[in-house]
């Protein structure tokens, strides 16, 4: 599950259009972020099975990432630096911008418990375990994730407000993470380790050596680097009435993949 925590991402983007979809994205794919930090740090574990090949499926301990609490407390974290970080100008909409973060932050302990075994642990290593293990079903659960994603970005591009160019840009790329995915997920090799698996997927947003550089992790990374983060929400009314599509902060259409 990579692309569907995107699809959720998009269909949270056009809840609040005024707010940079990557900040979305970055959230919605944040506890993976975390999962792989801990692992190179230590402090979590992944190992590939022997079966991987024919089920693609690692094995986890993931508590501090990946638990149910963890999880709440993440979301409830970056909804509090959403919160911190909004704009003056759009104070008035921080909190609705910083449950929305916490949403979708938390929408990724809700798809990875739709698709892992029951590996996702309530809280700490020793306690139960959440996990409906989709995974056992690929083809079905490739068809959902396929779902999630499309219905995510129809209702994304569905709202306007996008250059016509940029809509089919972002459909591309879309649909191409979600391609990977599923190859990913079906015919990928195994990685050389658990340790290259989770570098690489710090790298490039996945965990496959092969996968192109960088598209969604520039999602995330480009907006921050940017310097968008200051600009990221904008009151309506900032909107150019004389250019549909294009708010007047141009700096920010300029400065990288920001999509609106
Ligand atoms: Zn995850």
């Amino acid at each position: 599950m990579f692309a569907g925590h995107i699809g959720v991402a998009l269909a949270i983007g056009r809840a609040e259009r005024r707010v940079n979809v990557g900040v979305f994205v970055a959230a919605a794919l944040w506890l993976d972020a975390v999962l792989w930090l801990f692992v190179l740090l230590g402090l979590e574990s992944v190992r590939i099975p022997a079966d991987f090949a024919t089920t693609h499926q690692p094995e986890f301990v993931f508590p501090w990432s990946h638990g149910l609490m963890a999880a709440a407390a993440w979301s409830a974290l970056t909804a509090a630096v959403a919160a911190w970080l909004c704009p003056r100008a759009a104070r008035g909409v921080r909190w609705r911008v910083a449950a929305l973060v916490a949403g979708a932050v938390f929408s990724h302990w809700l798809l990875d418990a739709l698709v892992h075994r029951p590996e996702l642990p309530l809280v700490g290593d020793e306690s139960a375990t959440f996990g409906l293990a989709l995974w056992d079903h690929m083809p079905l659960a490739l068809l959902a994730e396929a779902a999630i994603v499309l219905l995510g970005l129809g209702l994304f591009l569905s709202g306007g407000g996008l250059s016509r160019g940029k809509s089919i840009a972002l459909a591309i790329v879309t649909l191409l993470v979600l391609l990977f995915t599923v190859i990913g997920m079906t015919v990928a090799p195994a990685p050389p380790s658990a340790m290259a698996m989770a570098s690489s997927s710090l790298e490039n947003g996945e965990p496959k050596s092969w996968f192109p550089p960088c598209p969604p992790w520039t999602w995330i990374w480009e907006p921050i680097r940017s310097s968008t983060w200051p600009n990221l929400v904008f009151p309506a009314r900032l909107k150019s009435s004389s250019s549909p599509g294009h708010s007047v902060a141009r700096p920010m259409e300029d400065a990288g993949p920001n999509w609106r």
